[in-house]
């Protein structure tokens, strides 16, 4: 089972991918984990991907790939993968289906996780995050509360900056943006299964895996 997923940032996609990639025994291949990877590795790709890093730039689509495809080519990859994270411009996705078809891998799932902008702002801007040991929050959960029920703390509750109105509305910008054509793309190509991702985390589950066996099926 080859999947790729997508998601906003904070619909839950890490979660759902940590659950599929239980259900399913693939991989789960995150860019950031797999970078991280490379890099203590020292594979060559990783080498070049950590210098420009330290230079403080982005590491560059031809690298992120090649790293990528070191990744797919890997026994543990066998029986497929969830990618999440890559695609994530139109030139990735067109090198992705360059290594695909490398592998011979003809079958893959798109899995959408979708959510509205204003519930995905007020889920994030509803978080919140004890200054001791790093636990977050619903707000609901701790208004009342004076001492963290994780680690005892006194009055340690704060927002952390990556859960401010502003800065949520400018990465759902960047994602929809860079996503949208991406998308798009894969549309053209393949069949995309959008999922609700505003529900319980059991039942995003559930709706995936009834709506990937159904693909298989037909
Ligand atoms: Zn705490």
């Amino acid at each position: 089972m080859q999947l790729i997923l997508f998601g906003p940032p904070g619909v839950g996609k890490g979660t759902q991918a940590k659950k599929l990639s239980a259900k399913y025994g693939i991989p789960h291949i995150s860019t950031g984990d797999i970078l991280r990877e490379a890099v203590k590795n020292k594979t060559a790709l990783g080498i070049r991907a950590q210098e420009i890093m330290q230079r403080g730039e982005l590491v560059p689509d031809d690298i992120m790939v090649g790293i990528v495809r070191d990744t797919l080519k890997k026994p543990r990859c066998k029986t497929g993968f969830i990618l999440d994270g890559f695609p994530r411009s139109l030139g990735q996705a067109e090198s992705l289906n360059k290594i695909l078809a490398e592998l011979k891998i003809n079958n893959i799932y798109i899995i959408n996780i979708t959510a509205s902008e204003e519930e995905l702002i007020k889920r994030l801007t509803n978080r919140r995050a004890c200054k001791s040991c790093g636990s977050i929050f619903n707000y609901k959960e701790i208004k009342d509360k004076k001492e963290c029920p994780v680690c005892h703390a006194d009055n340690s509750f704060y927002q952390r900056n990556d859960d401010k109105e502003d800065v949520i509305r400018n990465r759902l910008k960047v994602y929809s943006s860079t996503t949208k054509p991406v998308l798009q793309y894969y549309k053209k190509h393949n069949y995309v299964i959008d999922i609700n991702g505003l529900q319980e985390i059991e039942e995003v589950t559930n709706n995936i895996l009834s709506a990937l066996s159904n693909m298989k099926n037909n």
